[in-house]
């Protein structure tokens, strides 16, 4: 019966991540020895005072439907949030707060794009972008950028892929999956371009804000205030406060486009979790000593790996700035196989590692990058120097 289902979901990519981390855990429940370095999620808890938070709404009756763009009173510790750290003004009506970043990003697309509007995406980019653009029919237009230039995006190659029916870019700083994170001077590069295009939007995906090892402050798109009314500033709370599993995500945007957002969820999930939210408005007003507990841990995690990978002959790896992943770029050993299967592209090298190694990581394809693989070390110092060991051996097998 699957060809009666819409072409709108036949014709959808399933999430690489995702289906990587299902893979992972069925072979694991199978009794295999698999580590699964797929899945982009911090593996502490949520801090305490949070979940006490949560108890509490329980307790107090926030058991019930709440307003669809989220309550007021959470709305307002966000856009405090938005002052403190970003230095952004928004009135608490311009804040959105959804069903996860994903949720808020795909309220943001299916809002404003219409069949053919082209999406253009620096690539290596979210696999979830490129998805959400497509149901959206829009038509994603990938903007290429290599390793030698840390992956980042230049004004020049920006300017060089807008045409006429460019509507919106979609990009994260720090970056998923390359960890790579734009100055501020970087930053104003792709202002000064947005700036010339007053009809082309931005989705400035900063979910990573927290987790930047540069020492310089984190720099929001929106802050250059001469694009502001073209920034569509995406957060939430999974990776900054290890809340993936509450399901909370947040726009700032202007007041027509966050409106766009609360109609889009009205019809499709109506406001998030009451708990989760009343989780979030504890996390986002206070203080962030746990947050930076665990930036402090992916850091070291960060040198780890980084030291790690670089003994293992034939991969080539940027030290990433933020975020907790490794794009890895493997292409040095394509061309070769192991009994009789050829390794050739970024899923056969991930198909490769998981059968032989039994390590899960995230094929490049996904990110629109024909040459890496994604370990996420968001993981124990023991699970990493393992998967480091597995993967060594593993290549070494290939001829
Ligand atoms: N944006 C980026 C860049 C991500 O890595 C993720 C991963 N979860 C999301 C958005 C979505 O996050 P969530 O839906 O858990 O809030
Ligand atoms: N964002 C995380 C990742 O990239 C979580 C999985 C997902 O939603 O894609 O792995």
């Amino acid at each position: 019966m699957a060809e009666h289902l819409s072409l709108r979901i036949i014709n959808m990519q399933e999430s690489a991540t995702l289906k990587m981390a299902k893979i992972s855990r069925e072979l694991r429940a199978q009794g295999h020895d698999v580590i699964d370095l797929s899945i982009g999620e911090p593996d502490f808890d949520t801090p305490q005072h949070i979940k006490d938070a949560a108890k509490k709404a329980i307790d107090e009756g926030y058991t019930h439907y709440t307003p669809v763009p989220g309550y007021p009173e959470l709305r307002k510790a966000i856009a405090a949030k938005l002052k403190r750290d970003n230095r952004l003004d928004y009135s608490f009506e311009q804040i959105v707060v959804s069903t996860g970043a994903k949720q808020s990003i795909a309220n943001v697309v299916l809002s404003m794009i219409n069949a053919g509007d082209e999406v253009l995406l620096p690539a290596p980019y979210w696999v979830s972008y490129s998805a959400i653009a497509d149901l959206a029919e829009g038509k994603s237009v990938e903007i290429p950028t290599t390793i030698e230039t840390d992956f980042k995006v230049t004004p020049e190659l920006l300017e060089k892929h807008i045409t006429d029916k460019t509507r919106l870019i979609i990009f994260s700083s720090p970056c998923n999956p390359t960890g790579s994170v734009y100055t501020h001077a970087e930053m104003k590069g792709i202002a000064d371009v947005l700036k010339k295009h007053p009809n082309i939007y931005a989705i400035s995906d900063e979910i990573y804000e927290y987790i930047n090892y540069t020492g310089e402050p984190h720099t929001s798109l929106a802050s250059f205030s001469e694009i502001k009314e073209q920034v569509i500033t995406v957060n939430g709370f999974s990776k900054g406060f290890a809340m993936t599993g509450w399901r909370l995500g947040y726009i700032a945007a202007p007041l027509w486009i966050a409106k766009a957002c609360d109609k889009m969820q009205g019809q499709i999930t109506s406001g998030t979790c009451s708990i989760a939210q009343k989780a979030a408005e504890t996390a986002v007003s206070t203080d962030l000593t746990p947050t930076y507990e665990m930036v402090k841990a992916f850091r070291r995690r960060r040198d780890l790996v980084y030291g790690l990978l670089n003994d293992i002959p034939g991969l080539k790896v940027n030290l990433p700035a933020g975020a907790f992943y490794f794009f890895i770029d493997v292409s040095q050993h394509f061309g070769k196989s192991y009994n009789g299967k050829a390794v050739d592209c970024p899923e056969a090298m991930s198909a490769f590692l998981l059968e032989e190694a039994k390590i899960g990581l995230v094929n490049g394809e996904a990110f629109g990058d024909k040459n890496c693989i994604r370990l996420s070390y968001a993981a124990a110092d023991e699970k990493l120097i393992e998967v480091c060991k597995r993967l060594k051996d593993a290549l070494s097998k290939l001829n």
